[in-house]
């Protein structure tokens, strides 16, 4: 099975027509989930107006970025953007619900923005984020964590970012599931 989640960037040329990306240019993006996984298509704003292309759902309208030149970073303790793209390059299952708790930090932070939820065909919910930065496209699997575990996961990642936890981030992602809190409750 390949991994659940996955980071796609924005192309460089439209799909459609070929045409280069230039830094600022309005562009398209269409999600697509099929069986070999998730896609994203660029298109440039003359081919999105092709009417095959219209009722499409899935879709948002963004800018596209020209990639920053290579930065020489100074070592630096991990941030949770850092740490996530590390997790997610593991691969390794384990780190599903540490991967949730980080997107949705970053989206408190508006590093992230939730542009889509989709329902695969196995009934796991989708959250696709796009980084506000460099317009990346992060397909991430929603856990749906119980309360107790939700604190948990938190503890956990706080710690390897190396800090102690603190109250407004486990706060954060609570909010985000307030409606599974109450659920977890009457379960018990
Ligand atoms: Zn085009």
């Amino acid at each position: 099975m390949s991994t659940d989640w996955n980071i796609q960037a924005a192309a460089n040329t439209c799909a459609a027509c070929n045409k280069t990306f230039t830094d600022g240019e309005p562009l398209f993006s269409r999600l697509q989930f099929s069986a070999e996984g998730y896609a994203r298509r660029d298109y440039c704003a003359v081919c999105w107006n092709d009417p095959a292309r219209s009722g499409a759902t899935g879709v948002w309208r963004g800018v596209f970025r020209a990639p920053p030149p290579p930065a020489e970073e100074p070592l630096k303790k991990e941030t949770a953007e850092s740490l996530l793209r590390h997790l997610m390059e593991t691969e390794d299952a384990h780190h599903g619900n540490a991967i949730f708790i980080l997107a949705v930090m970053l989206e408190r932070r508006r590093i992230l923005a939730e542009r889509d939820v989709q329902t695969r065909a196995d009934g796991v919910k989708i959250r696709v984020y796009e980084h506000k930065q460099t317009g990346e496209t992060f397909f991430i699997p929603d856990p749906e964590l119980k309360l107790a575990e939700l604190q948990h996961v938190q503890e956990e990642v706080v710690t390897l970012l190396g800090g102690t936890p603190k109250k407004m981030e486990e706060k954060a992602a609570t909010e985000k599931h307030g409606q599974n809190t109450d659920n977890t409750v009457e379960a018990r």
